[in-house]
């Protein structure tokens, strides 16, 4: 943690926003404070006979709209300051990407990678337990999802404990997103937060003021990429970012960071990593004297994704990059912001740039209460439409398509591709509604505070159409 908690730089961020709209000062506070936080311990059985005392939370930050949602962090520093911002977070980036759900975020003190894997199933399961007892869990009540040091396994067994404890609930499933594809979980949503940091890149790459502002050439052609930390985001950010047009020069995980001006091939490092528990020595790379090293490089787009204020006072004045891409939730300290901003670094937020797992993650529990999956009744049906049109004009020009072309064009949408297309769409949309912010109010120079004041005011407006804040 560098010079101030997480949860005070998002109410630093919160505060600036609030300056540009015009609504009573108790409804800003209602939407600022976190409402509800659950923390909770449990002793856990170790192999040797022994236990552990747990601690774990849950918060529930905004309750205008149900349910709430937002992921579950393993991590051994993970404290109730941290997690309460990153449920706070999680209310901003649902409004922005209007996805109908209140933000929420839970933490367990463990470190994944030390803890044996039994050992993580009991205590998922037991958390899960505890979260059912007090009503912190339930698809119309509190949906946890993936975050830091969780993945698929861990929400699988989120689902069958809820499941267990509510026996013949026919939307048990919908009680947790982010769960492997058997288990009703849904296409596309792992890959779903770093394909959206490439929308988001994308979009702002083509932004014709934007480039102008930083002097670069439109598109990702070309663009040398930087990517910290190589978990479920910072993977998929590169791999979507690179098939994009940029070229990878730099990656760093936790044991060290590697550089590679030409660029890097991402799946051959993976394997490297695979095979020598490291990245360190991949070949034909430097290896850089820290993790924290590429943060400092020279690169068009900087994509910190691994953990909160890795950019703090004490770096900021070396960032060389001319856009910081969060995909992590906080990666950028209040203080780091004022530096970054004066230098004339974009900073493409978290709370918009990541907020495609959220995106994702409600298309899942759309999933899981309609028992359906997306594009089942309709692809047949929309490929044999489409087959007759192309007969028709086939009829008409008197020339037919070859057979791989006639069955691209005639494809029905698959699962997957309506939920990258949902994605895409969401990403474009929420770029273009921050941007319009900034356009009606020219004194806002920055995404962040312009991504506050949209999802502020919706949640305002939210508000002020219950009746609660006439
Ligand atoms: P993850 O656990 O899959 O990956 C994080 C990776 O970062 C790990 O591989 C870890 O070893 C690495 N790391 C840790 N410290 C590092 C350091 N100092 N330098 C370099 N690498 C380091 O987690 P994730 O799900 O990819 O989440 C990463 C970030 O993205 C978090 O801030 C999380 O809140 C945010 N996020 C995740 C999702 C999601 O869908 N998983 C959605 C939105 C935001």
């Amino acid at each position: 943690m560098s010079e101030q908690g997480f949860l005070s730089t998002v109410h630093r961020n919160f505060d600036r926003a609030a300056r540009y709209l015009d609504y009573p000062a108790g409804l800003l506070d209602q939407i600022k404070i976190c409402n509800s936080v659950y923390r909770f311990s449990f002793p856990v059985r170790r192999e040797d006979g022994g236990f552990d005392v747990i601690e774990a939370w849950r918060a529930e930050h905004s309750h205008h709209k149900l349910p709430v949602k937002g992921g579950i962090r393993y991590a051994p520093d993970v404290n109730e300051d941290e997690v309460m911002a990153l449920a706070a977070l999680m209310t901003f980036k649902c409004a922005i990407v209007d996805v109908p759900f209140g933000g929420a975020k839970g933490g367990v003190k463990i470190d994944p990678r030390k803890t044996p894997v039994h050992q993580l199933e009991r205590i998922t399961r037991r958390y899960t337990a505890e979260l059912v007892k007090k009503g912190f869990i339930g698809p119309g009540i509190d949906v946890p999802a993936p975050d830091y040091g969780t993945g698929p396994r861990e929400m699988a067994w989120i689902a069958d404990t809820y499941g267990q404890l509510h026996n013949g609930d026919v939307d048990a499933f919908a009680c947790v997103t982010g769960k492997p594809i058997t288990q009703g979980g849904i296409h596309g949503r792992k890959e779903a937060t770093g394909r959206g940091v490439f929308f988001g890149v994308r979009e702002a790459l083509s932004d014709e003021a934007l480039l102008k502002q930083l002097g670069m050439t439109a598109g990702l052609g070309g663009k040398r990429v930087v990517v910290q930390g190589l978990g479920n985001v910072g993977y998929h950010a590169a791999k979507f970012l690179v098939e994009g047009g940029g070229t990878l020069v730099a990656l760093s995980e936790i044991e060290g960071a590697i550089y590679n001006p030409k660029g890097l091939d991402l799946e051959a490092v993976m394997n490297w990593r695979r095979e020598t528990k490291s990245i360190k020595g991949f070949p034909g790379a430097e290896t850089l004297p820290s993790p924290a090293a590429v943060l400092e490089l020279e690169c068009d787009v900087l994509v910190p994704a691994a953990l909160e204020n890795v950019l703090h006072a004490g770096n900021a004045e070396r960032v060389r990059a001319k856009i910081v891409a969060e995909a992590a939730n906080g990666p950028t300290s209040a203080d780091a912001e004022e530096i970054l901003r004066r230098r004339g670094v974009v900073i493409i937020p978290d709370m918009y740039l990541n907020a495609g797992g959220v995106t994702v993650s409600y298309f899942e529990w759309l999933k899981n209460l309609s028992h359906v999956r997306f594009g089942r009744l309709n692809k047949k049906f929309e490929e044999a439409s489409t087959g007759r049109l192309v007969h028709a004009i086939e009829m008409a020009a008197g020339r037919s398509l070859e057979e791989a072309e006639r069955r691209q064009v005639v494809r029905g949408a698959s699962e997957e591709d309506l939920v990258n297309s949902g994605l895409e769409e969401t990403m474009i949309e929420a770029f273009r509604q921050i941007r319009a912010v900034q356009i009606k109010n020219p004194k806002i120079d920055d995404l962040r505070t312009a991504a506050f004041v949209n999802a502020v005011d919706k949640i305002a407006v939210s508000y002020m159409e219950l009746g609660i804040f006439p």
